[in-house]
């Protein structure tokens, strides 16, 4: 007997359940839970006559003749078979297990036989075709076998190359008749089964693997689909549960303290959206339970800004506070930034970054632990172990996608003694309202649905060499005009220099075989300032810099023509990609804009058009005109609204993807899930989970549900949007 936790390489073939290993199918559960990616049907019977090279068929014949032919060199055999409905023939071919066909397809028993049809030597045939025998010789065929061979729907399954189809369809199925579902697997309680009409766990799974028609295939994908989403709605309910239990201390706005003041010299008005943010944080922080919210708000919409006031409130209420960036280039710049804000109080902010000399180092610690640094600002430096604040009492962090959980957890253990730390998360990564209400249950959000006033909308083009090569002409004549009108440009390539990128799961690393490399900061560096861009200043800035040369180049980069050695053209790579600010800077060139992904270009984007004068974007591609990948960037041209963007982006991805579940260890916990097609069901769950949990908070009465919920902790912890 077979169990799901028991590992395929005890169960089926070595080899077949090394290669399954390879698509993070390692136990019987997870084969499982492989669904097929379509299903295919055999469909009508054909005659032998009216065969079609290159498309299926299916035909009832009867085996004239079946002859062996040993293989040469390793042992088996190949079989060839002749088939023959009284006038016309065809040929079978097996390539392999020649001798176990032979021993079914004898001279007059009559079969169905399924396949591609190709022609060898002049004549169709059929290679390795899948069959049914349907009548001994001499006898008559039943015509309902016919009929439904014909109509049956073969699932089909997603493979690597080393793995065909039929291999997985076969360890399936074998795994399928092994194992035994009983009641006590299923983690949906069978209570919540009957009253919503949902199978049992085994016979979902056995319908959606073997189904006789899509009705049954339907019912078996609903139940799944319901138990992904009641799973991930219960994970969130609890932590809910979690965090209304937890206490922090209450961090009260005083009057005339700094927030006041930092408000008042603003060299802007805020936003009623900024303003009605800041509110209902205040608010929360006044209260005793951890504040746990999420700022979403497109890119330039002015969050920095909210985060400093913030912040203010908690140190007028003689707390401290921590700000972490995900790079040490928008770390400088936020602690630059806000030390300009704050006027006087600026010395009351300290930079924690891993490139500090020890001695500063120490320093900085110092301050920190006696709580004289009011304001920390840091990269995952401020994570380690050796910093210890007096009172923390708010943590912001910028660009949260880029932080994992753990690192989180650990800063909010750096608060006092059984309290938390009030917790911000920032981005600028939209996420659409269902998947927002739905997946990221246990955070409260809020947006900030407007731009500062007075922005002029960025224009962006797509400029295409192939199509029209003075394209390029023109757009090294635009940066020269750029900055003969005193303005900056960023020029971004994919990739720093030979087989060199800012990091491993950028998705501009994606050279597909036959594709040339993408361009790299070092290569193209030198022809820019040689070539088109020649009696411009030019810079390089990218993440294998040193910290140092970094800041260097991003503070003059930021100083404009103020800065002692000015810079015009900014050539760089992603490391610009979030949170950098230079309003100054008004035209941003993106090479081979094809490499990177929808909202990765609205951010780059994003880094113009921030000053009052309108931005210039231009995407660089060789891309085809009619490929998806151009498709993409006519996208981002038509709009610079993030949030249609990133609707646009779903509908091409899977939110496994956005959620960066595809990316977990093991197999994604949402498989079926899509989390806006789905959404109706989505809040049933969320209800259904949502009472659970109110009944039942640890789970006892039901375990295999306890079982699922602390798999799920496990693998995929706390937050969703991390690893997106
Ligand atoms: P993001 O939301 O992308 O982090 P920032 O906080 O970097 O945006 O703000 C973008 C720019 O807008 C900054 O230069 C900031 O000073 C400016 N800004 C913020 N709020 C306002 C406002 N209410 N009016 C005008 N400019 C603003
Ligand atoms: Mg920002």
């Amino acid at each position: 007997m077979v169990a799901p936790q028991d590992r395929l390489v005890d169960v089926i073939g070595k080899k077949s359940a090394v290669a399954l290993a390879n698509l993070n199918l390692v136990t019987v559960d997870d084969l499982l839970h492989h669904y097929p990616r379509r299903y295919a049907t055999r469909g009508e019977l054909s005659d032998l006559a009216s065969l079609v090279e290159g498309e299926s068929a299916t035909v009832m014949a009867e085996v004239a003749t079946a002859t062996e032919i040993p293989a040469r060199g390793r042992g088996g055999s190949r079989l060839q078979v002749t088939l023959t409905d009284g006038t016309d023939t065809l040929d079978l071919t097996f390539f392999r297990h020649g001798s176990w066909h032979k021993g079914k397809l004898r001279p007059g028993v009559r079969g169905l036989f399924s396949g591609k049809v190709n022609s060898y030597r002049g004549r169709n045939q059929l290679a390795h075709p899948e069959y049914v025998l349907v009548a001994a010789p001499g006898e008559d065929p039943d015509p309902d076998a016919a009929e439904a061979f014909a109509r049956a729907l073969i699932p089909v399954y997603s493979t690597t190359g080393s793995l065909p189809p039929w291999r997985v369809s076969r360890a399936v199925s074998f795994v399928l008749d092994q194992v035994t579902l009983t009641e006590d697997l299923d983690p949906l309680p069978k209570k919540l089964r009957d009253e919503l009409g949902l199978p049992s766990i085994g016979s979902a799974l056995a319908s959606i693997h073997r189904p006789a028609d899509f009705a049954e295939v339907s019912r078996a994908r609903h139940r799944l689909v319901f138990e992904e989403a009641f799973l991930l709605q219960v994970v969130l309910a609890k932590r809910r549960l979690e965090l209304a239990s937890m206490t922090a201390l209450p961090r009260q706005a005083i009057k005339n303290g700094r927030r006041q003041q930092i408000t008042k010299g603003l060299p802007f008005e805020l936003t009623a959206g900024q303003l009605e943010v800041l509110a209902e944080m205040a608010a929360e922080l006044s209260k005793s339970n951890p504040m746990h919210r999420l700022l979403q708000g497109d890119v330039g919409s002015g969050k920095t800004v909210i985060a400093l006031l913030a912040m203010a409130q908690v140190v007028d209420a003689g707390g401290q506070a921590a700000l972490l960036a995900p790079t040490e280039v928008l770390a400088s710049q936020h602690a630059r930034a806000l030390r300009k804000l704050m006027g006087e109080a600026g010395d009351k902010l300290v930079l924690l970054t891993g490139s500090l000399s020890a001695p500063e180092r120490r320093e900085t610690l110092e301050k920190i632990a006696d709580g004289r640094a009011a304001i920390t600002v840091g990269t995952h430096a401020l994570l380690s172990e050796g910093v210890q604040f007096k009172d923390l009492g708010l943590v912001v962090v910028d660009e949260q996608h880029r932080f994992g959980v753990e690192q989180r957890a650990a800063l909010a253990a750096k608060a006092q003694d059984g309290t938390r730390p009030h917790i911000l998360v920032m981005t600028a990564t939209p996420i659409p309202r269902t998947v927002a209400m739905t997946v990221f249950g246990d955070l409260d959000i809020s947006m900030l649905r407007e731009l500062p006033a007075g922005r002029a909308p960025i224009a962006t083009h797509v400029v295409s060499p192939r199509l029209n090569p003075t394209h390029l002409v023109r757009t090294w004549a635009r940066v020269h005009e750029e900055v003969g009108r005193g303005h900056q440009v960023y020029v971004v390539c994919p990739r720093i220099g030979e087989g060199d990128f800012e990091s491993e799961q950028d998705p501009a690393d994606q050279t597909k075989s036959g594709e040339r490399a993408a361009l790299a900061v070092l290569e193209v560096a030198p022809l820019l300032t040689e070539g088109p861009l020649k009696g411009l200043n030019v810079e390089v800035l990218h993440g294998r810099m040193s910290a140092e040369s970094k800041e260097d180049v991003m503070t003059r980069f930021a100083a404009g023509k103020q800065a002692q050695k000015p810079i015009d053209v900014l050539i760089t790579t992603t490391v610009i990609e979030v949170g950098v600010d230079v309003p100054n800077a008004n035209m941003i060139v993106i090479l081979d804009a094809d490499r990177f992904g929808v909202s990765q270009l609205h951010q780059l984007r994003g880094r113009v058009g921030r000053g009052q004068t309108q931005g210039l974007c231009l995407l660089v591609s060789e891309a085809p005109a009619d490929s998806p990948a151009n498709e993409r960037l006519a996208q981002v041209a038509a709009t610079t609204d993030g949030f249609e963007l990133a609707q646009a982006d779903l509908q091409l991805r899977k939110e496994g993807d956005i959620l960066g579940a595809s990316q977990s260890g093991r197999r994604s916990q949402l498989r079926l899930l899509e989390v806006i097609r789905d959404a109706d069901l989505v809040m049933q769950a969320r209800e259904a989970a949502i009472s659970w949990v109110a009944k039942d908070p640890d789970l006892d009465s039901w375990p295999p549900l306890k079982r699922a919920v602390d798999e799920i902790n496990q693998e995929q912890p706390t937050e969703f949007l991390e690893r997106s």
